[in-house]
């Protein structure tokens, strides 16, 4: 088993290597590590801008099936309550409280009944119509594009380790034209572990034939990406975009409010 001792000599990236080891180092003395060669990033909310993407993909929905007559409601209102209700279901898919096909079958009805409509209103098509046009939505959050391509000029190998389903997470990848920077896309899907289950990390490790030790998880939510990295004794970056305040305690190795600060870090 490889050792959690540093070892300089293996420091061989530069400047960024160093400064990145000797962070890790003063800032958390469980995770005295080896050099960062793997990259392991979270998708939803991380890479791919889900709130901009579903809100596009939801204002469509809402004029195609005029839903305006149906629940009398405007479509930023019909948007902010998917955010929420389609939020919670996740962090019941999450805890393993539900499956894929519980979360995909709940979405739209409890959506309807929480805006004061009938379940029976739900257009049959919709969750189809959904999960056939978000996917396809192409936009990333600041700075990613940019980022991903600077780390990969720096010789890192990435890779996606996302709670997502299997087909929409890779057709997402292609459609926001980012597949090229991963090397492995692991899901909840293809492993049955769920972030932050130990189980998803260590299968993604083997598939990519290296350790906690070498990699680093960067992601947007404690309770899976950040929790789960720290599960398997690795460094992590928490991406809080929205300043949230941290109330867990789940200490995170780094905290980030902008994706460009990963490039002062890695
Ligand atoms: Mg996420």
């Amino acid at each position: 088993m490889t050792s959690l001792v540093a070892d300089s000599k293996l420091l061989d990236k530069g400047t960024q290597s160093t400064n990145l080891h000797n962070s890790i180092t003063n800032t958390s003395k469980m995770l005295i590590l080896k050099p960062c060669k793997h990259i392991f990033w979270d998708l939803d909310h991380t890479l791919w801008d889900f709130e901009k993407n579903a809100a596009l993909t939801l204002q469509e929905l809402f004029v195609k099936y005029n839903l305006q007559t149906i629940l009398k409601v405007s479509s930023e209102e019909f948007c902010k309550v998917f955010a929420r209700s389609n939020q919670e279901l996740w962090q019941l898919y999450n805890s393993s409280k539900i499956n894929k096909h519980e979360l995909r079958k709940m979405r739209f009805p409890r959506l309807f009944k929480r805006l004061g409509a009938s379940e029976s209103l739900v257009p049959a098509n919709m969750e189809d119509d959904y999960q056939n046009t978000c996917r396809q939505q192409p936009h990333l959050m600041p700075h990613a594009r940019e980022v991903l391509e600077t780390l990969q000029d720096r010789k890192y190998t990435m890779h996606i380790i996302s709670n997502g389903f299997q087909d929409a997470q890779a057709e997402k990848l292609r459609y926001a034209n980012i597949e090229q920077f991963f090397d492995v896309l692991v899901t909840s899907e293809s492993c049955s572990y769920r972030k932050p289950q130990r189980g998803i990390f260590l299968h993604t490790f083997q598939k990519c034939r290296t350790h906690a030790q070498e990699g680093i998880m960067i992601g947007d939510n404690l309770s899976t990406d950040i929790a789960g990295a720290l599960a398997v004794q690795m460094r992590n970056v928490w991406y809080n975009p929205h300043a949230e305040k941290n109330t867990t305690d789940i200490k995170p190795t780094h905290q980030i409010g902008c994706l460009l600060e990963l490039l002062s870090i890695l």
